[in-house]
């Protein structure tokens, strides 16, 4: 972490709510499901489909737990009845993960078997290293039955490419994303260079091997990649999607959409967007750079 992102980091807590809710305001719905709903209409009509998630990790209590999973068997239902294109992520620590690996499985299962009901589909974020081998233990052992499951894998750590190999070997549906938790050297590519290498020859195996993957960057560069990875293997635009944080680069998803790709915007929503944000900034204060240099440059 650079000396900057340091000094970012420890002064966001001092940051105004107002403020901080302005920064927020670009990247989530609101604080409720008619909120999400809006969101996801209007996304919808101008072309993109839609990934959402209720902001929450971490959770200490196991009603906090089975609250999350209500509200996103009420978020399922509202998608479905106002047949919108949307799907969920989750977070296993929002479901459960810190209180046992059987208890987070059980609440993931019993979302799955909701959005199964619906014809819908759950992917599970890819957390901090800590939680790397219970999240796929808990992924593999989903996917084993159900078809409606994804999951993610991160370029910046070392072990990815191992992952990818078990993920290929079951043509698992798989977002690829560089990871936005810092995480020590030992186990992360550090160098923005050599995440984004890691990335494209990743992709590649992925693409190769018949996963369906959801490409997340906003890197123009790996965009290029994707297109021309995707190109090499006479890929139909069906069998891959690529995926943006709403509020980031509107412009890039425009253009990647005006090509025929096809683009998921995830939009996060939920009462919690304070703590949420505060910790996401305090945790990786480069997104904090990226959110200042945006506002003075709208
Ligand atoms: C749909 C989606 C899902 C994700 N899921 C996960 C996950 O499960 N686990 C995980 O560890 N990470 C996840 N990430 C985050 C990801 O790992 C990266 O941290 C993030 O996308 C930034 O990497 P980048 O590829 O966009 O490249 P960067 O080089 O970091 O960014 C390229 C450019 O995009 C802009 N940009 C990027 N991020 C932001 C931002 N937050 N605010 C404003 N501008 C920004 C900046 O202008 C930057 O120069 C997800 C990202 C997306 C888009």
């Amino acid at each position: 972490m650079s000396l900057m992102d340091k000094l970012i980091g420890a002064t966001v807590p001092f940051v105004p709510k107002p403020l901080v809710r302005r920064i927020a305001a670009s990247y989530i719905a609101g604080e409720t499901l008619e909120e999400q709903v809006l969101a996801i209409r209007e996304l919808n009509s101008k072309g993109f489909m839609v990934a959402t998630s209720i902001l929450g990790e971490d959770v200490t209590e196991r009603a906090e737990s089975f609250e999350a999973v209500q509200q996103y068997e009420e978020a399922l239902g509202a998608i479905a009845s106002q047949n919108l294109n949307s799907n969920i992520h989750v977070k296993l620590t929002h479901l459960g993960l810190n209180l046992g690996k059987e208890f987070c499985y059980n609440n993931v299962k019993r979302l799955l078997e909701t959005a199964n009901s619906y014809g819908n589909f759950v992917r599970i974020d890819m957390e901090d290293s800590p939680t790397t081998d219970d999240t796929f233990h808990i992924f593999f052992r989903l996917n084993a039955e159900f078809e409606n499951v994804g999951c993610v894998v991160q370029a910046c750590l070392r072990r990815t490419a191992n992952d990818v190999q078990k993920l290929t070997a079951a043509k698992a549906n798989v977002r690829i994303c560089k990871g936005i938790y810092i995480e020590p050297r030992e186990i992360a590519y550090l160098g923005r260079g050599r995440i984004r290498e890691n990335y494209a020859v990743l992709l590649e195996q992925l693409l190769t091997a018949g996963c369906y993957v959801g490409i997340a960057t906003h890197d123009k560069w790996l965009v290029g990649e994707a297109f021309r990875i995707a190109g090499i293997l006479k890929l139909d635009a069906s069998q891959y999607e690529f995926q943006m944080l709403h509020g980031v680069d509107p412009e890039l998803r425009k253009s990647i959409v005006g090509t025929g790709h096809r683009l998921r915007v995830a939009v996060p929503f939920g009462p919690m967007w304070y703590p949420y944000s505060i910790r996401r900034l305090r945790k990786n204060p480069r997104i904090a750079r990226y959110v200042l240099q945006a506002l003075l440059t709208r």
